[in-house]
């Protein structure tokens, strides 16, 4: 009688965990690639479409189809045309809306940006619908198609680029694991040996980072040995230009240490060869920089030129995987960055870890804030925005000895502004450079993004 009664608990609950689509029903064991290109200025974006392409294996998901997340500046959602169905939907952000912050693209000079959607490969005719963030934050249309997936216009040539997918982490299927897949970008044949003594040493630095430490093994990592004919990468400000695979630079949207690749389907051809959830650039390079942006890719320089800044690429790594991965925003403002009202104050931000929102009832981290820590947290800001940016130590030491120091609250300064953004924690991984670890609202963020990816 007991065991009967157990017996039905399992059935029941394991009806219960399943509500999201069926895989098997709707998608083959494929991913499908939707290539097409952003055109536009500030304010004013046209979707064209250019190309769709079959690629082996679906490296994501199998069991949440449909994100939850609500996280980055674009989503798509994929329909079954004849039930008219929800079977897929992804958030991610895209080069386009970043450079749509820029002063050029302010200035009216119209640009197009390459962008590419890998969603699972489906069965029968789907509605592809891609949505961008209106000013007020919310989803809106702005491109839609029907795709067939039996079209021969769906180009279903094997990867153009032949490189061999060696594995480093291997816990399990693709499906199940968060796929990461590093690119060497300005090792020449003969560096490559470096490159692979380099994934080593930043697969140690992020699996002892938490919360990377305690779900190692939800993840694989492999990588794809890419020479480049030249070593290094651009630096159009010292007049630098190299040939190498995946023409990564310095200087993009005209900010020094912002490293950022533009030949998007170069790099999804060459990736192809692996399935991938995380595409990541180890650069070859001795030049402090870096980039992550949600969903599309993080890039990270591989040395520093100074002994004592050895560790720099070490939180430059593990940050910009913070972008790309945890969907985190940053929490520094100290920084030049060139944009212009890149956190409006009057919209609330998708990402997780920054707000303008001080009413202790309805901040989004809520939760995590204990009932005696004010809202808005008080701290020394001002001595601390005396102290100069390049004075680490005591800028370090002067957050510790705050009274709210290990609370959870709202920390004015965050999101490249001095004022009205808040950050969740005094110190963080995404505020200061520093081997810190990430504050606990940005570890829970990863920890969501982690589970979506292997839990049911
Ligand atoms: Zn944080």
């Amino acid at each position: 009688m007991q065991r009967l009664f157990l017996g039905l608990l399992l059935i029941s609950t394991s009806l219960m965990a399943k509500t999201g689509p069926d895989f098997d029903q709707y998608f083959v064991n494929k991913t499908m690639r939707v290539d097409y290109y952003f055109t536009g200025i500030k304010g004013e974006t046209t979707i064209s479409l250019d190309q769709i392409k079959e690629e082996p294996v679906w490296a994501g998901s199998m069991t949440n189809l449909i994100d939850t997340l609500n996280y980055g500046n674009h989503k798509v959602e994929i329909f079954d045309i004849n039930t008219n169905t929800l079977i897929f939907s992804k958030g991610f952000s895209s080069l386009f809306q970043e450079w749509q912050t820029t002063d050029e693209a302010a200035a009216g000079i119209y640009r197009t940006i390459s962008a590419s959607v890998l969603i699972p490969f489906p069965k029968k005719p789907i509605k592809f619908v891609h949505y961008s963030r209106n000013s007020n934050g919310a989803f809106e249309a702005e491109f839609e198609t029907e795709i067939d997936p039996d079209s021969r216009f769906i180009r279903r040539d094997k990867p153009q680029f032949n490189y061999k997918v060696k594995s480093y982490i291997n816990n399990g299927s693709p499906s199940e694991k968060v796929d990461i897949l590093l690119l060497p970008e300005g090792y020449t044949k003969k560096e490559l040996r470096k490159f692979r003594d380099d994934v080593k040493h930043f697969m140690t630095v992020l699996f002892e980072a938490p919360p990377f430490n305690e779900y190692k093994d939800r993840f694989n990592v492999r990588y794809l040995e890419v020479p480049s004919e030249e070593s290094g990468i651009d630096n159009p400000r010292t007049g630098v230009f190299v040939k190498s695979a995946f023409e990564l630079s310095y200087n993009s949207f005209d900010s020094d240490r912002y490293v950022l690749a533009f030949d998007n389907k170069r790099i999804r051809d060459i990736a192809a060869n692996a399935p991938y959830d995380q595409l990541y650039f180890i650069v070859n390079s001795d030049k402090y920089g870096g980039g992550g942006i949600y969903n599309l890719y993080s890039t990270c320089y591989s040395h520093d030129a100074k002994e004592e800044n050895a560790w720099w690429p070490d939180y430059v790594f593990v940050h910009e995987f913070g972008h790309a991965f945890g969907g985190l925003a940053d929490e520094y403002y100290t920084s030049q960055v060139a944009y212009n009202e890149f956190y409006p104050l009057d919209v609330e931000p998708w990402e997780p870890n920054v707000t303008p929102n001080t009413d202790p009832e309805t901040i989004k981290w809520k939760s995590f804030i204990d009932a005696d820590t004010p809202v808005p947290t008080p701290w020394e800001k001002q001595l601390f925005d005396n102290i100069p940016y390049k004075n680490q130590d005591e800028r370090y030491q002067l957050l510790r000895k705050q009274e709210y120091w290990g609370k959870v609250g709202a920390y004015e300064g965050s999101g490249y502004v001095s004022e009205g953004q808040y950050r969740p924690y005094l110190d963080c991984k995404m505020f200061s450079k520093s081997l810190v670890n990430f504050c606990p609202v940005c570890q829970n963020s990863i920890v969501r993004v982690i589970k979506f990816y292997t839990e049911e």
